[in-house]
């Protein structure tokens, strides 16, 4: 028996085209493809029609298949000779715990490779308009949990971020929205730095909203913003703005 292997693969972040060469070809040629809620399916058209597909998604606050269930089914089936794709919503290194499953199959003694993706701030970014740096308005973006959830990962030291870099991009933050703008007030940041929501970034469900740091929590909820989203914080997210009354003017010049 040949020996199996996994690839813990990025899918990118919402729209299919958005995946890398290798990524693809990792799906089109593997045995079992593990993947995740995030994941477009379109992208599961491209594997063998006798590709098992295994579904392992988490809707937030509900957890369809444990981690444990799913590195175990990941290690069973390479341990099979199966070549099998983990494959995962933008970056399997970003929130993604692609760290954890590489782990696993580094202790199970079975061959792993690691393939990046797109992660959704970088797409979605893009998307909506948004330069996660940007001359003069920002030098340094951070990507950051605003889940309290991660109970196993160092708490968010929202005191630095408050002042240490210049966009930030908050992942899983939409239901502590609230407690997050607070922080972030407390820590010194201001009321009226640009802030926007991004809603299915890059996908045809995209959604985006802009307002300040101290109206972001209304503004979704008034929007009703809902996961998957990204909070941007940053004078960079004006950009977004101004892009977008260019081209209305050039429109109006147009006629
Ligand atoms: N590994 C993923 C992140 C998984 S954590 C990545 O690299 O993108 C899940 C969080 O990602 C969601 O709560 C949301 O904040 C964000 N997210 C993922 N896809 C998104 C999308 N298309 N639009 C906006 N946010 C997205």
């Amino acid at each position: 028996m040949r020996p199996g292997m996994i690839s813990i693969v990025g899918a990118g972040p919402g729209d299919p085209e958005l995946i890398t060469v290798k990524a693809l070809r990792r799906i089109q040629s593997a045995d079992v493809i593990l993947y995740d809620r995030l994941v477009n399916e379109e992208l599961l058209e491209s594997a063998r029609p006798e590709a098992l597909r295994i579904y392992c998604g988490k809707a937030p606050g509900r957890h369809s298949m444990p981690q444990e269930a799913i590195e175990r089914l990941m290690l069973e089936h390479a341990a099979m000779g199966k070549h099998v794709v983990r494959l995962k919503g933008g970056d399997p290194l970003v929130f993604g715990r692609g760290g954890e499953e590489a782990l696993a199959a580094a202790a199970a003694g079975i061959a792993y490779e690691l393939i990046p993706g797109i992660t959704s701030a970088i797409g979605a970014a893009a998307s909506a308009g948004i330069p996660l740096t940007h001359r003069g308005a920002a030098a340094s973006f951070a990507v950051v949990t605003g889940s309290r959830c991660q109970e196993h990962s160092a708490p968010v030291n929202w005191a630095a971020l408050a002042h240490g870099a210049d966009t930030l991009v908050i992942y899983m933050g939409m239901a502590n929205l609230g407690e997050i703008r607070a922080q972030l007030l407390q820590h010194g940041k201001s009321a009226s730095t640009p802030a926007a929501l991004i809603e299915n970034g890059t996908t045809a469900r995209e959604r985006t909203v802009t307002g300040t740091l101290g109206t972001i929590d209304k503004l979704a909820a008034v929007m009703k913003i809902s996961n998957p989203a990204l909070i941007v914080i940053g004078e960079a997210v004006k950009v977004r703005e101004q892009l977008l009354s260019l081209q209305q003017e050039v429109r109006a010049q147009i006629g």
